[in-house]
């Protein structure tokens, strides 16, 4: 284990805040895991008189990275099923393991609680190597929901995690809220290390298989009456389901990829909106990648819904639906459309189904680049630098409840930063995706630190 910081300090750096109106800094103050002061280094320094000064040799200094779709424990639980207890021996071994696109879990029996810890055990210390200081876990089971409370209890969670519950829809809406309902519980619920986050419900299909829920029948199915995909819940469901979410005070989060879909999502929550207003309470398209529309973007913004995008869907999955759809498919996941519509949007990676490096997310966001593709698809659609690294860190936070105390380096927020060997505003796409997390700090405590980095030192 790193060594840990003093619960005061001072960091000094090139200091990148993600505050509009302070984008860059020289240091910032720490005390007792929060951040009291971001200025020049004289400022941070009077801040805290007598801190230890804390000087990573980075090229910059970042909020800590967050994922806003995550499986972690299906993350983990496949490290182990790779390398048993012993865990991966780099984090070269780690990342391909993790991207092998085979169950994260091989064994017939689920796994135990001994298991689900071992795996958060083998898990964390990869993402924090990453720059990675929080998660939204998409898809939480009971079984789930107790590893991480245990975890937490033993001081064995290190990531900041929102767990997302997800309750058994098939017998119908009522079952579902009763199953909510049950003890009281509501989003929000917990502390800024294990807070509960919106319900989970899966709206349609995926792109990869062609049953994403279009406006049109896809090509291939074109004389099929299902042919524009799968609705995985009636309308109706769904619109009672949300009603009850809003009025109770859950946050949602649904699954849908296609326009069709979209459409319909949307739809019900401007019906619902009228009645409880939705706006603040963290509604979320989940991938929404597959033809939105402009009028679903100007819907979106004006309800106040996010959007979780996954970059890392489109460069695996990219060339995959252009041979399904045509030349229309390569403006999928127009992140840079949500935005310019005015709708929040996080980055994630949906791993360890799809590659779980926020450095490829962070480079193929700015690149648009496809696995197996002849050109970048839409580069038209790719990210600034700034927007890059804010899905990343602003807009995860929105994403996983926390915003106004995680994503940006300004005063009342977590401390929670990476020091990175490029500073990310300035390097080109392709020196992100090799960059390296030299420290990562987690309400000012290290995660990680690479061999000779300086930040960890008694000084
Ligand atoms: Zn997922």
């Amino acid at each position: 284990m790193p060594n840990q910081l003093a619960p005061n300090q001072v960091i000094v750096g090139n200091v990148i805040t993600m505050e509009p109106e302070r984008p860059r800094a020289e240091a910032f103050a720490v005390a007792a895991g929060t951040v009291v002061a971001v200025g020049s280094r004289e400022e941070a320094i009077a801040a805290l008189p007598g801190a230890p000064v804390q000087e990573p040799e980075a090229a910059a200094i970042v909020p800590g990275l967050i994922d806003s779709h995550l499986h972690l424990q299906w993350a983990g639980l496949k490290l182990l099923d790779a390398f048993g207890e012993a865990g991966p021996g780099s984090l070269a071994e780690a990342l391909t393991a993790l991207d092998a696109e085979v169950p994260h879990w091989s064994r017939e029996e689920e796994p135990t609680l001994a298991e689900r810890l071992t795996a958060l055990r083998l898990i964390q210390p990869v993402l924090h190597r990453l720059g990675l200081v929080g998660v939204v876990d998409p898809a939480v089971v009971p079984a789930e929901m107790s590893a991480y409370i245990a975890a937490r209890n033993r001081g064995e969670l290190t990531m900041r995690v929102v767990p997302m519950p997800h309750p058994d829809v098939s017998a119908g809406a009522d079952a579902a809220i009763a199953a909510l309902d049950g003890v009281g519980a509501r989003t929000g619920l917990g502390d800024e290390l294990l807070r509960l986050g919106g319900v989970k419900v899966y709206f349609d299909g995926e792109g990869k298989n062609g049953n994403a829920l279009r406006r049109e029948p896809w090509p291939e199915r074109a004389d099929d009456p299902e042919g524009r995909g799968w609705q995985r819940l009636p309308t109706e469901e769904f619109l009672k389901l949300s009603a009850w979410c809003a009025r109770e005070g859950w946050s949602m989060g649904v699954h849908v990829v296609g326009g069709g879909g979209i459409d319909a999502v949307l739809d019900a929550w401007l019906k619902i909106d009228a009645e409880t207003p939705i706006a603040g309470l963290g509604f979320t398209l989940i991938h929404a990648y597959l033809e939105p529309s402009p009028a679903n973007m100007e819907l979106a913004a004006r309800l106040g819904v996010l959007v979780a995008a996954q970059p890392s869907i489109h460069w695996r999955n990219g060339v995959n639906l252009e041979g399904r759809l045509g030349p229309g498919a390569r403006t999928a996941n127009p992140i840079s459309s949500w935005l310019g519509a005015g709708v929040g949007v996080g980055g994630g990676s949906d791993g360890p189904y799809f590659p779980l490096d926020p450095r490829l997310g962070l480079w193929q966001a700015r690149t648009r680049e496809v696995t197996d593709g002849d050109a970048p698809h839409a580069p038209e659609l790719c990210l600034d630098p700034e927007q890059a690294l804010a899905i990343y860190t602003t807009g995860s936070a929105a994403l996983s409840l926390a915003g106004g105390r995680r994503g940006a380096l300004a005063p009342g927020q977590a401390a929670d930063w990476v020091a990175l060997s490029v500073d990310p505003l300035t390097a080109s796409p392709a020196a992100v995706r090799e960059m390296t997390a030299l420290e990562t700090a987690v309400g000012g405590r290290l995660v990680h630190a690479e061999p000779g980095a300086t930040a960890g030192g008694a000084r």
